[in-house]
């Protein structure tokens, strides 16, 4: 059987720590003045952003 690698969280974009992660919700936030939330996924263990309005 073959193991899937596609997670859940494929098409989001993902960051190997939170620095990064808080970094580019930064940018974001300036640039589109989105606020985002910076989570660590439990499905990849690498850091992904949501909106306030995404149950993650
Ligand atoms: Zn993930």
């Amino acid at each position: 059987m073959d193991e899937s690698n596609l997670l859940p969280c494929s098409e989001k974009l993902s960051f190997d720590t939170q620095k990064q992660a808080a970094t580019a919700a930064t940018v974001a936030q300036h640039q589109h003045g989105t606020k985002l939330k910076v989570y660590k996924c439990k499905h990849c263990n690498l850091w992904h952003l949501a909106s306030n309005y995404e149950d993650n």
